[in-house]
C-alpha cells in the first residue's frame, strides 16, 4: 500500500454516502467521494418527512452534508466511476475521466435511477405534481384529486395506501391485471374510481397535472398522479466481479449484511442502490452504519498487517 492509497472511497455523494463519509472522516480515515451529480430526488423542490430537514430542498441538504464531511477532511472529486478491479489488498476504480484510484475499501452508495412508464406527458412534471412516495409527498397534495396510474399489480399496494390522503381518488386498473371482483368491492367500498380504459396522455399546463386522457378520449381532470417507475440500481460497475444479489419484486439487487457489507469483503452497498424502498433517513441510517462498520474492518486489518511486519522484523536473515 502506498500514501496514495485511500483507505476508503465512497462513490456517490447522495444521503448515504454522505452520510458513510462522515463517519469515516470522524474515525481519520483517508476517505475520498466521488460523484456523478445527479442524486435521485434533484427532481422535487423539497424534501419532507425527513425528521429536522422538513421542506429543507434536497441538493442544500447534499451541500451542508459535503461541508461537514469536509471539516473532517473528506476529499471530494467531480467524476463517474466506472469500473472496480479487485487487487487483492486493495481496488482499483477506473474513472470516466482515464484516471485510476486505488482504495483498501470501497462504499457503493450511487442510488437508482426511476424509469417511468413511456406515458406521453407523465414525465413533465416528475418531483412536483408526479409523484412516488406518500410519505414524501402526500400530505402537499393531501384532499386534492389524485389519480394512481400502477405499472404493474403490484399498484394496488400505492391504490390503498393512497385513499389515506384524500377521497377524491381515481384508480388506473389497466396494468393491475384482471380485478376479481373481492378486490373491486374493496376498492369501490371506500369511494375509489376505477378506471380500466389504457391512459393515452397526461395533460399538463406550466405548473401542474392537470388532466388524464384515455384511448376512448376520454378527459378526466386530477391534480397530482402516483405512479411507480422502475428503479435501475446503478451497479454496473461492479459487474465484473460478480457479487451475490438478491431477488425482489422490485428487481434485482446486490445482497447485503445489516452493516451494509456485500459478498465482498472489501465493498460495501447502501441507500437506494441496494435497498429500492429507501428514503432519505434510511439512507442516512445505512450510511452511519457502513461507515463505522467499515472502520472497524480496517481497524482489524491494520492490527493484522503491524503484527505482520513485527513478525517479518523478527525473523532471522539467513546467511550471516
Ligand atoms: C422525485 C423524488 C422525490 C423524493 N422525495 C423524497 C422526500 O421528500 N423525502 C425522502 O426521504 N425521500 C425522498 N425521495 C427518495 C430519495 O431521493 C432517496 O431515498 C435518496 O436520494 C437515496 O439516497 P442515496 O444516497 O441512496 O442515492 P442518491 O441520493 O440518488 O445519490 C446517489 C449519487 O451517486 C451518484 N452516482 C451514480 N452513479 C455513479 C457513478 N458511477 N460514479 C460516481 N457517482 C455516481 C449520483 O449521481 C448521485 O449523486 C424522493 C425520490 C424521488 C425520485
Amino acid at each position: 500500500m502506498t500514501q496514495h492509497t485511500w483507505d476508503a472511497v465512497i462513490i456517490g455523494s447522495g444521503a448515504a454516502g454522505l452520510s458513510a463519509a462522515q463517519a469515516l472522516g470522524r474515525s481519520l480515515r483517508r476517505t475520498l467521494v466521488i460523484d456523478a451529480g445527479q442524486p435521485r430526488n434533484r427532481f422535487a423542490a423539497h424534501m419532507h418527512n425527513v425528521l429536522g430537514h422538513d421542506g429543507t430542498p434536497p441538493l442544500e441538504l447534499i451541500g451542508k452534508g459535503k461541508i461537514e464531511a469536509e471539516s473532517y477532511g473528506v476529499q471530494f472529486r467531480d467524476g463517474r466511476v466506472e469500473s472496480v478491479r479487485d487487487l487483492g489488498a486493495t481496488l482499483a476504480l477506473a474513472l470516466d475521466d482515464g484516471s485510476e484510484i486505488i482504495a483498501r475499501s470501497v462504499v457503493l452508495a450511487t442510488g437508482v435511477s426511476d424509469d417511468l412508464p413511456p406515458i406521453p406527458g407523465l414525465a413533465q412534471h416528475w418531483g412536483s405534481s408526479v409523484l412516488h412516495c406518500p410519505y414524501c409527498h402526500g400530505w402537499e397534495v393531501r384532499n386534492t384529486r389524485i389519480a394512481v396510474v400502477p405499472t404493474s399489480p403490484l399498484g394496488m399496494h400505492q391504490a390503498l395506501l393512497l385513499r389515506q390522503w384524500t377521497d377524491q381518488l381515481t384508480v388506473f386498473t389497466d396494468a393491475l391485471g384482471e380485478l376479481d371482483e373481492a378486490a373491486t368491492q374493496r376498492l369501490l367500498a371506500r369511494g375509489i374510481e376505477l378506471v380500466s380504459e389504457p391512459i393515452s396522455e397526461v395533460v399538463n399546463n406550466e405548473q401542474s397535472v392537470t388532466a388524464i386522457r384515455t384511448v376512448n378520449g376520454r378527459e378526466l381532470p386530477i391534480d397530482a398522479i402516483f405512479t411507480a417507475a422502475t428503479l435501475r440500481p446503478h451497479d454496473e460497475m461492479l459487474a465484473s466481479l460478480q457479487l451475490k444479489r438478491s431477488e425482489s419484486p422490485f428487481g434485482s439487487f446486490i445482497a447485503v449484511d445489516p452493516t451494509g457489507r456485500t459478498s465482498h469483503p472489501r465493498i460495501w452497498a447502501v441507500g437506494n442502490v441496494v435497498a429500492p424502498a429507501t428514503a432519505v433517513p434510511q439512507a442516512m441510517a445505512a450510511g452511519a452504519m457502513a461507515g463505522g462498520g467499515l472502520n472497524f474492518v480496517l481497524v482489524e486489518e491494520d492490527f493484522d498487517l503491524a503484527q505482520q511486519a513485527q513478525r517479518s522484523q523478527q525473523t532471522p536473515t539467513s546467511g550471516v
